[in-house]
């Protein structure tokens, strides 16, 4: 059995980054970049109208003949003298003469000619060219985020391909002869299978997506079996129940027998003492603790860093916040406890139902709170350290 601290160095240690490829940007969302990414053209490539008005050459002049149109697309470079503006409208290429625009509602119309009846500053509302990226300036460093935002940066850079890190494939191996499917009747002596549904969305959360459940009875064979191509087939493999001690649990066994190699059994914490860290050539396998709430927060706990490391992520754990504490906690279990828990913006209130089996809490907590095994006592209105994972 090892400590946490431990048994998160080795995870990292054993996570290195996926191979790269090149995808379209329009595919890219939650992808990591593994390239440095620099701008064809420069953002706005050309000196744009930032409102509907008139486009002018700025003086102490109020009163102008309004002598043409720039609409949003045309390119004319209408000649401008000092008592001339430019109609104009919002993207709208401004003039080269021109050098301010002011909007519609500070004009007065009168037939062909304008009253500025409140004379913006000298360049107001146009938007310098560049003003956001200059061509063959960085757009992104490599190990930036695909987020909307950046997707809708590249796509008005004209960029449409990029490299970026794989997303894993991902295969959860569900055991327990207890279980059925949400949706069938329930037998008596039956469970409803739900670890592999949340693992699914706890990993959606990160962005993978290419997730198979492939489910097993407690049986050294069947699960040897299942493991095999599994395996070869998928760069993680979590594994749901089968790993603790009880005399149908058979999934080191079967795990070892298909040469995998064991990292770490057992850690020293609680909820999710009973689990199993393991590589096979660069395929890492978590064997998770079949106890709906020691899954989950293993998950959180090692499987999400792992997985933001595959996908090339800087920063790979949860944030850790601080929050003062609203009840004492006393933990003489000599383990590292991870705590159900509901933070605001000032305080932490540790939930009840914590047990392994329980969802409950689990469901409506937004952090767990870290309570390290070799503290005894945490004293109410003392500051602890929570894991949000809202
Ligand atoms: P195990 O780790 O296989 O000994 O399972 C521990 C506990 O978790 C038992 O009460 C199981 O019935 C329950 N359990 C195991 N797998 C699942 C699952 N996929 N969904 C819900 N509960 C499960
Ligand atoms: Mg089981």
């Amino acid at each position: 059995m090892i400590e946490v601290t431990k048994a998160l160095e080795i995870v990292a240690a054993n996570s290195s980054t996926l191979s790269t490829q090149k995808i379209s940007v329009r595919k890219a969302l939650g992808y990591i970049l593994a390239e440095t990414i620099y701008s064809p053209i420069s953002m706005p490539p050309f000196r744009q109208s930032a409102m509907d008005g008139y486009a002018f050459i700025h003086s102490r002049r109020h009163q102008f003949d309004v002598v043409g149109i720039s609409q949003a697309g045309d390119h004319a470079n209408i000649k401008l003298k000092e008592n001339h503006a430019v109609r104009i409208f919002t993207g709208a290429y401004v003039p080269k003469d021109a050098d301010t625009v002011v909007m519609q509602e500070d004009v007065m119309v009168n037939g062909d000619s304008i009253l500025i009846a409140k004379m913006p500053e000298p360049f107001a509302n146009v938007r310098s060219k560049g003003e956001q990226i200059n061509a063959e300036d960085v757009v992104f460093d490599a190990n930036t985020l695909i987020t909307p935002a950046a997707i809708g940066f590249l796509a008005c850079l004209g960029i449409t391909e990029i490299t970026v890190y794989k997303k894993p494939k991902v295969a959860i191996l569900v055991t327990g002869n207890e279980l059925v499917q949400p949706g069938k009747k329930l037998p008596k002596g039956k469970i409803y299978e739900s670890n592999s549904l949340m693992l699914q969305a706890a990993l959606q959360t990160i962005g993978v997506n290419k997730i198979k459940v492939h489910t097993v009875k407690d049986n050294l064979k069947a699960t040897k079996k299942a493991l095999q191509s599994i395996l070869k087939k998928n760069d993680i493999v979590l594994i749901s129940g089968g790993i603790s001690v009880g005399d149908y649990d058979f999934v080191k066994e079967a795990l070892l027998k298909n040469g995998v190699e064991e990292l770490f059994y057992k850690i020293n914490q609680k909820p999710g003492k009973p689990m199993f860290f393991g590589s096979k050539k660069d395929t890492l396998v978590f064997a998770l603790p079949g106890n709906p709430a020691s899954s989950l927060t293993n998950f959180y706990i090692y499987v999400y860093p792992a997985v933001k490391n595959k996908m090339g992520f800087s920063n790979t754990h949860l944030p850790k916040i601080i929050r003062k504490l609203d009840s004492e906690i006393v933990n003489n279990t000599g383990k590292t406890l991870f705590l159900k828990a509901l933070y605001n913006e000032t305080s932490v209130t540790i939930l009840e139902g914590q047990a392994s089996s329980m969802l409950n809490s689990f469901a409506i907590a937004n952090g767990l709170v870290i309570v390290p095994h070799d503290i005894e006592n945490i004293k109410k209105g003392a500051s602890v350290t929570i894991l949000p994972i809202d």
